[in-house]
């Protein structure tokens, strides 16, 4: 595996890696875990030429000390990409990103002003604007993204096609969980020895929703969801919307999606997670 810093470098690796077949890019913050490692494994199966891109994007966080704290172990990431037979692990500087301010705003439209879009202005905006130049300086056949950020993947579409990225295809891979049900996270280190051993409640009880869907409204059951989950110590709901799988938008009835998804986030503490689930209805 080469550690490649340039964006220089990383295009003349890959112009050469073109001439032999398919690239796969696995765009990351770091703080690698099996979450991180299933979307690499995948993209190691399924091209010639595998790229993961370890960069803590500055433009994508609204909130300064969520940047400050965000964890940062860079060898212990190199060591794990090269375990993986990862080819190139791209881990630039800020500057070598964002040469200059990166000033365009994208036009993301309603999978974008939901939940997170709501709850964390720009963000979105900065996620465009980092993958867009990834996609860039990569020029992939397939790029892999988790479910566990579910509007992430719509919008990421969204920028794909406003961007003119349609020989690029963008696959969805599954949540990977710790055996107690959370969902596997960099932030997840953050959280105290007892907060860790109460928010598996977030996927528990996403889990047990799907038994009462079966008998309870769409409105009943979001809030049997965030009254059971507050019930915790610790735990603070931000918000679970029940959206529309394509879409994002929040369903009022079940009927209204052949594909409803639960989109939850959780302050336990000071930690803010996050999680989702699909209903199946029938
Ligand atoms: P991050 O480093 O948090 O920006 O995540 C990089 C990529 O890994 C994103 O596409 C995430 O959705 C994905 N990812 C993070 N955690 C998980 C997980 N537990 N299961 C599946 N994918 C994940």
């Amino acid at each position: 595996m080469e550690i490649i810093r340039t964006v220089a470098e990383l295009k003349a690796k890959l112009d050469e890696a073109r001439t032999r077949g398919t690239i796969g890019l696995v765009p990351t913050m770091g703080a690698l875990h099996a979450g991180h490692l299933s979307l690499i494994e995948r993209a190691r199966r399924e091209n010639d030429t595998v790229v993961v891109s370890v960069f803590v994007n500055p433009t994508q966080f609204n909130n300064p000390t969520d940047l400050a704290t965000y964890p940062r172990t860079e060898e212990a990431d190199a060591a794990l990409l090269e375990n993986a037979g990862v080819d190139y692990a791209f881990m630039p500087s800020v500057e070598e990103v964002y040469p200059e301010p990166d000033n365009r705003q994208f036009d993301l439209g309603p999978v974008a002003e939901v939940m997170e879009g709501a709850m964390r202005p720009g963000h979105f905006n900065g996620v465009a604007q980092v993958v867009s130049k990834l996609f860039r300086f990569t020029e992939p056949t397939r790029a892999y993204f988790g479910e566990k950020d579910f509007q992430q993947i719509a919008v990421i579409r969204k920028m794909a096609q406003l961007e003119g990225f349609n020989n690029l295809e963008i696959v969805d891979c599954p949540i990977k969980r710790e055996a107690d049900g959370l969902a596997m996270s960099s932030r997840n280190v953050r959280l105290t020895p007892e907060q860790r051993s109460i928010a598996p409640a977030i996927s528990l009880v996403l889990k047990a929703s799907l038994v009462k869907a079966r008998e309870l409204s769409l409105a009943d059951t979001k809030k049997w969801v965030i009254d059971t989950i507050n019930a915790f110590p610790y735990m603070n709901v931000e918000y679970y919307e029940i959206v529309d799988a394509a879409t994002m938008q929040p369903i009022g009835e079940w009927s209204d999606s052949a594909t409803p998804v639960g989109c939850i986030t959780v302050f336990c503490g000071d930690v803010r997670l996050i999680d989702n689930i699909k209903y199946i209805l029938k």
